[in-house]
């Protein structure tokens, strides 16, 4: 059986020479930003203004700052 998805995942657009108008509905003055949490990352995608079709366009993501859990093969070295 098929879970409910709540929050369905970015669909992923290839940036061809510029992206900022929306491949679904084609609302062309940008996208908002949006982040989500991946472990100690937070992935940023897009959500379109006119339609919240979600896109990402590829790896973009950077790091929480959270400190990392203790982890003995290096905080003992
Ligand atoms: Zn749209």
């Amino acid at each position: 059986m098929r879970e409910k998805e709540k929050t369905p995942s970015p669909e992923n657009v290839r940036v061809e020479e510029e992206l900022s108008s929306c491949p679904r509905c084609g609302y062309e003055t940008g996208f908002h930003v949006a982040f989500r949490r991946r472990v100690r990352e937070l992935v940023v995608f897009l959500i379109c203004p006119s339609c919240s079709a979600r896109f990402s366009v590829g790896e973009w993501n950077f790091p929480t700052g959270e400190p990392r859990p203790y982890d003995p093969t290096i905080d003992d070295a």
